[in-house]
C-alpha cells in the first residue's frame, strides 16, 4: 500500500524563502499572514490530506461511484465523512473572499493546499475542486442576487458545484454545443440537453449541487458566439436559501473509465431545469473561461500532485529493494545485493521526479502569488504585469505540469518493476489517475495552441517578452555569483532557445499557421523547461543565501544546488532539439495525405 506524507518543508521554502510572501504585507489579506500562520496552515492542511485523504485512496479506487436506479449516486465509503472534515475545518474557504464568508488568505496557500489534497487523493480533491472554479465564475460575472444566493453555502462547501461544457457531440469545440436555454416569463430559462462526463455531476456529500452550464439562447448565434452560461440547481433556492423543489436535471449514467474512480462522471440531463442567466447573454464562453482558468491551474497541480505522490513511493522503493551490485564495486558487501539507489539509471528516474516535482511546486506557488498580486496589487501596472504573466503560464502549467506528471508516475511505477504492475501495490493507480489530467479542462494540445495561438499574440507579446526580460535579467545577476553562475549560463542559453523559436513562429507562422500548430507542443515543453530553469535558479539562490547565512539545515540546501545542477545538466539541454523540431515546420508532418493512415 503506498504511503503519502505532505512536502511540508520544501512549500514552506518556496513560500518563505523563495517567495518571500512577507514582502507582500501591501497587499489585502496578506498583511496578517505571518510566517507562522503560513506554517500552521501548511503544517495542517498536510496532516489533513496524509491523515484523512490518503487512506481513502486505494480503497476509494476499488469501490468506486455507484449510480442507483432513481438517478443518486454514492461516493466510495468515507468520502462522506472526509468531506464532512473538510467543511468544519474550513478548508474550502482559505482562500475565498470574506465577504462571502472566505478566509481571504492568499491564494498561494490555497495551491498548496490543492496539492496536498490531489496527491493524497485526486478523485476526492475533485469534488471541492471544481467547486473552486464555479466560485471564480460566479464572483467574476454572477449578479449580486446569485453570488448572495449560492456563494456562502458553496465557498462553506455546503454545496458543491460543477462545470458543464463536453456533450457528446462537442468536446473541444464549443462552438458546437447544442443545449438549450428558453426564457421563460420569470426572467429564468428553461435548459434542456445532455452533457457527458461532467465531473461530481450527482453524489451524496451534499445536499444540494450547483451546475453551471454552457447552452444556447433560441435567437443566439452560431459557434461560439452564441453561447451564455447559466446556473442550475439540483435544488431550487428559496429567497431565504432554503431548499425547494427539485430541479429537473438528473444523473442519467456514470462512466466507468480508467482512474479517478471515486469522483463520479456523469452523464447529466437537462429537462427543461430552471436556471438563471450568469453574466450577459451570448457571453457564457467569457465567464466559463474564468472557472477554466481557475480550474486549468488546478489541473496543472494535479500533474504535480500525482508526479509527489508516486515520487514518494519510487524513491522509498529504490532505497529498500536490493537487486544487482553497484557499476563501481558492492556498495554493501554485507548484504546479497545492493539496493535500486545505486543503479545510475534508476538514480536518473528519481532525479528526473525530483528535479520536475520541486521545480514545479516552485512554479504553481509562483502563479498563486501571481494571482494574488493581479487582483489586488495598488497599481494597474503591477496587476496587468502579474496577469500577463498568469495568462502565459497557465497553459504552460496545465500542459506541461501534467505531461511530466504523467511521465514521472510512469518511471516510478518503472523502479518497481513488476511490481509496479501489480494492483495491490498502488503505483498503478498513480499512472492511472494522472493520465485524465492530459486531457481534461482542454486535452495538452489544446493547451500548447492556446499558448503559440493566443497567449503569444496578446496585446502585442507583451507577456512573452516580460518573460524572456525576467529571465534574462535573474540569470545575469545569477552569473556574478560563482556558485550560481553555471547553472545561470545554461538556463540563458535555454531561454536563448526559446526566443529564437518565439521569432521563426513570428515568421513562419502566419504564412503557413500549420506551422504554429506543428511546433505548438515542443513549444510548450520549452516553455516549461525555461519556466522550471527559472525557478531552480531562484531555489539556488535562496539555498545559497541559506547555507551563507549559515543555516543548520546544511543537507536540504546542498541538495537543492545539486538538484538545480542536475536540472540544468539534464533538462536545459532538451531546450536546443524542441527549437529544432519548432523550426522543421509542418511540412513533412502535414504532407501525408488522409489514404496514408490506413492500413493497407
Ligand atoms: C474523467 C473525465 C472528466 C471530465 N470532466 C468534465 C467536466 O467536469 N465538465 C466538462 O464539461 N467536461 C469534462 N470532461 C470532458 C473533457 O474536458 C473533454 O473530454 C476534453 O475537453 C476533450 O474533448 P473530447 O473528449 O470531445 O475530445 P476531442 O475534442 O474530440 O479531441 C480529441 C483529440 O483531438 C485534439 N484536438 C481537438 N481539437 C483540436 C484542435 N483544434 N487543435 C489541436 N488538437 C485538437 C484534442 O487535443 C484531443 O487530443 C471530462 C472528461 C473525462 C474523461
Amino acid at each position: 500500500m503506498p504511503s503519502y506524507k505532505a512536502p511540508t518543508r520544501d512549500t514552506r521554502f518556496i513560500i518563505n524563502e523563495v517567495l518571500k510572501l512577507e514582502g507582500y504585507g501591501n497587499l489585502p489579506g496578506f498583511a496578517n499572514v505571518t510566517p507562522d500562520i503560513v506554517d500552521a496552515v501548511i503544517e495542517e492542511s498536510g496532516k489533513f490530506a496524509a491523515e484523512v485523504l490518503a487512506p481513502l485512496n486505494a480503497s476509494g479506487d476499488a469501490e468506486g461511484c455507484t449510480r442507483a436506479a432513481d438517478g443518486s449516486v454514492t461516493t466510495p465509503q468515507g468520502f462522506k465523512a472526509a468531506h464532512g472534515q473538510f467543511r468544519e475545518a474550513g478548508w474550502g474557504t482559505l482562500s475565498a473572499p470574506e465577504e462571502f464568508g472566505g478566509q481571504g488568505m492568499p491564494h498561494v496557500l490555497g495551491f498548496a493546499l490543492e496539492e496536498y489534497m490531489s496527491a493524497a487523493n485526486q478523485a476526492f480533491a475533485m469534488y471541492p475542486g471544481l467547486t473552486n472554479g464555479a466560485v471564480s465564475a460566479l464572483l467574476a460575472k454572477g449578479s449580486p442576487e446569485l453570488q448572495a444566493k449560492y456563494l456562502p453555502k458553496m465557498i462553506a462547501n455546503e454545496w458543491l458545484g460543477t462545470m458543464n461544457l463536453t456533450e457528446p457531440q462537442c468536446g473541444t469545440d464549443l462552438g458546437l454545443i447544442r443545449t438549450k436555454a428558453e426564457p421563460q416569463a420569470d426572467g429564468s430559462f428553461a435548459v434542456t440537453g445532455t452533457k457527458i462526463f461532467i465531473s461530481a455531476g450527482e453524489h451524496d456529500l451534499t445536499d444540494n449541487i450547483i451546475h453551471l452550464v454552457l447552452a444556447r439562447l433560441p435567437d443566439a448565434p452560431g459557434g461560439t458566439k452564441g453561447i451564455s452560461l447559466f446556473v442550475v440547481p439540483k435544488f431550487l433556492v428559496g429567497d431565504d436559501g432554503s431548499l425547494g423543489a427539485r430541479n429537473a436535471v438528473s444523473c442519467g449514467a456514470i462512466e466507468h473509465k480508467m482512474g479517478i474512480h471515486g469522483n463520479a462522471t456523469c452523464v447529466m440531463n437537462y429537462d427543461g431545469a430552471t436556471g438563471w442567466l450568469v453574466g450577459e447573454e451570448n457571453k457564457g464562453l467569457a465567464a466559463m473561461f474564468i472557472m477554466m482558468n481557475a480550474a486549468r491551474l488546478g489541473v496543472g497541480i494535479q500533474g504535480l500532485a500525482q508526479a509527489e505522490a508516486a515520487y514518494q513511493n519510487g524513491a522509498q522503493y529504490a532505497r529498500e529493494r536490493r537487486q544487482g551490485r553497484a557499476l563501481t564495486g558492492p556498495a554493501e558487501p554485507g548484504a546479497p545485493a545492493d539496493t535500486l539507489l545505486v543503479h545510475p539509471d534508476v538514480r536518473r528516474m528519481l532525479m528526473d521526479a525530483k528535479a520536475f516535482t520541486e521545480g514545479m511546486r516552485a512554479l504553481a506557488l509562483w502563479c498563486g502569488l501571481l494571482v494574488d498580486v493581479a487582483h489586488q496589487a495598488p497599481s494597474e501596472e503591477e496587476r496587468d504585469a502579474a496577469d500577463d504573466l498568469v495568462g502565459l503560464l497557465t497553459p504552460v502549467i496545465k500542459g506541461y505540469g501534467t505531461d511530466r506528471g504523467f511521465a514521472t508516475a510512469v518511471d516510478m511505477q518503472q523502479i518497481w518493476g513488476g511490481h509496479g504492475y501489480i494492483v495491490e501495490n498502488g503505483m498503478e493507480q498513480f499512472v492511472r489517475d494522472a493520465r485524465i489530467a492530459m486531457i481534461y479542462e482542454g486535452a495538452n494540445g489544446v493547451q500548447a495552441m492556446d499558448l503559440v495561438g493566443r497567449k503569444l499574440a496578446l496585446k502585442g507579446g507583451r507577456a512573452i517578452q516580460a518573460f524572456f526580460a525576467l529571465v534574462d535579467a535573474e540569470c545575469a545577476s545569477a552569473k556574478e555569483n560563482e556558485k550560481l553562475a553555471d547553472v545561470a549560463t545554461r538556463i540563458e542559453k535555454a531561454n536563448g532557445e526559446l526566443k529564437a523559436a518565439t521569432m521563426w513562429f513570428l515568421q513562419n507562422a502566419m504564412a503557413n499557421p500549420n506551422n504554429a500548430g506543428a511546433g505548438a507542443t515542443p513549444y510548450m515543453q520549452l516553455t516549461g523547461i525555461v519556466a522550471l530553469g527559472l525557478m531552480w535558479l531562484r531555489m539556488a539562490k535562496a539555498s545559497t543565501e541559506s547555507l551563507a547565512a549559515g543555516t543548520s539545515d546544511t543537507a536540504f540546501y546542498e541538495a537543492k544546488l545539486t538538484t538545480a545542477r542536475y536540472f540544468a545538466e539534464r533538462y536545459a539541454p532538451d531546450a536546443g532539439a524542441l527549437r529544432r523540431k519548432i523550426e522543421a515546420g509542418a511540412e513533412a508532418l502535414m504532407a501525408l495525405p488522409a489514404e496514408a493512415f490506413e492500413t493497407a
